[in-house]
């Protein structure tokens, strides 16, 4: 049963690594589908590997500026940081 658990988590081991990668889903998919054959599975390992992080995807709604201070991003129409207090 260790057995089962260990190779199922060395099969996965690819997506394990690029999970917080740029092309996640991508990593994933060739994983799951072209992974039991090897070269899939060493594909995936190396796209994993040289992938970049995924980058933050932030929509900003209206004139929300924010602190120079903390980096928050404050309300609407606010003159004050909510996190620090600084001015904004
Ligand atoms: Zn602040």
């Amino acid at each position: 049963m260790i057995f089962f658990a260990l190779a199922i988590l060395m099969y996965f081991l690819p997506s394990i690594i690029g999970h917080n990668k740029h092309n996640a889903a991508g990593i994933f998919l060739v994983n799951f589908f072209l992974g039991w054959t090897i070269v899939g599975w060493v594909v995936a390992l190396f796209w994993a590997c040289t992938s970049g992080p995924r980058m933050p995807v932030m929509v900003v709604a209206g004139p929300a500026r924010y602190c120079n201070g903390c980096g928050t991003l404050s309300a609407v129409g606010a003159h004050f940081c909510a996190a620090c207090g600084r001015p904004v």
